[in-house]
């Protein structure tokens, strides 16, 4: 058994907002920088991580995309008319029951929800996380860390993102008694509880990360009684911010005579309207109908998207997006019919939205955008 524990913890949605205001494990993890978050979402944040690529590279910007002639729901168009009345196969238990259903015929491995995406829709849509992205070669092509550490001959453990952060603290804990020397804890509750209760520190809030403080404990205990030493790494993928305000971008859009999927084609994240045009009419009049959102929102420029490393020349994310303002939701989306008290998504530089990494050990400078992270734990695997 090596002495050496090389540990990386990721803590979904842990915002530098949150850690500054609350001090969080200043003690135990003293070393603490701000990191820019990746634009996007977790979907598009956890292949960064694994890979160090960024979407541009990997192509995971929000989970669905217009692209009538890549959608593997193709077979489901006869499925729509069926699904009345809407009300009840858009509850979100019913749906999130259907996404599992789907999953399991599709034999997607990857996280998989139909969130509030009409069925209408459904066929035009591709989704890009239909590999397990934690598993080996779960990126095709794209080297991941999975990839990684099977290359390296050191025992390593990688969290089951199915499970609950309990179980993952435990089994990480069993891994370093086991002998891993590298680990990657997954853990993803505080995204869902910030998402309720962004604004104040809420008691919910802050009792949560009481018990990530004591896992994170036990973990350093759990070394210090098998004679190992731990470097703990804690990162995360961006902030919450708090909502102030929704928009209806989509009705506007449906009231254009435009057709969807004929005239032009979009996905309605939280945050983001991704469309692509169509027919030779469909860019001024959806920019038209989007002109008294202006105020609240921008269209991206082609600088930032390369800034954000978002930009492809085959506009496989739309041939446009538009950006809200940060605390405004798009509201209805495809994600959800109701807004959220806090959501993530919006400008990276925005102070709500960045992400952290705090560590006990020092940080190398040339780490500051959730991209990093992989080269950090590249470094170290290669270390060991
Ligand atoms: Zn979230």
């Amino acid at each position: 058994m090596k002495e050496n524990v090389e540990i990386f913890l990721f803590v979904d949605a842990l915002g530098w907002e949150l850690v500054s205001k609350t001090n969080f494990m200043e003690k135990e993890l003293p070393y603490r920088r701000k990191i820019e978050m990746q634009f996007g979402y977790s979907s598009t944040a956890i292949p960064t991580i694994l890979s160090g690529r960024r979407p541009a590279e990997h192509g995971h910007l929000g989970l669905f995309r217009f692209a009538p002639e890549k959608s593997p729901f193709k077979r489901l168009g006869w499925l729509a008319p069926l699904m009345k009345p809407a009300s009840l196969w858009n509850r979100g238990r019913v749906r999130h029951w259907l996404s599992k259903i789907i999953a399991r015929l599709y034999g997607f491995t990857g996280y998989f929800q139909l969130y509030q995406m009409p069925f209408k829709k459904l066929p035009l849509m591709d989704y890009c996380e239909k590999q397990d992205l934690f598993a080996l070669h779960g990126m095709g092509e794209i080297e991941n860390l999975r990839d990684l550490l099977s290359r390296q001959n050191i025992p390593f453990h990688i969290s089951n993102w199915h499970e609950s952060d309990q179980t993952n603290f435990d089994a990480a804990r069993r891994a370093v008694q086991e002998g891993a020397s590298f680990l990657f804890i997954y853990t993803a509750e505080l995204d869902g509880l910030l998402h309720q209760y962004p604004v104040l520190l809420h008691d919910v809030i802050r009792k949560k990360l009481e018990w990530y403080q004591e896992q994170v404990e036990a973990i350093f205990k759990v070394c210090c009684e098998c004679g190992r030493k731990l470097r703990l790494t804690l990162i995360s993928d961006h902030g919450m911010t708090p909502l102030t305000q929704t928009i209806d971008l989509k009705t506007a859009i449906e009231k254009t005579p435009l057709v969807f999927g004929k005239d032009y084609g979009a996905c309605y994240d939280s945050t983001l309207f991704r469309v692509t045009f169509l027919s030779p009419t469909a860019e001024g009049v959806i920019r038209d109908a989007v002109k008294p959102f202006e105020t609240k929102g921008h269209w991206l420029s082609v600088e930032e998207e390369k800034h954000y490393g978002i930009y492809r020349p085959d506009r496989l994310f739309g041939d446009a997006i538009f950006l809200m303002n940060p605390g405004i939701q798009i509201v209805p989306s495809d994600m959800g019919s109701r807004p959220l008290n806090g959501m993530h998504g919006f400008a990276p530089e925005d102070k709500d939205s960045q992400a952290v990494i705090l560590s006990n050990d020092e940080i190398p400078p040339e780490i500051h955008c959730v991209a990093d992270f992989f080269c950090l734990m590249k470094q170290r695997i290669l270390a060991l």
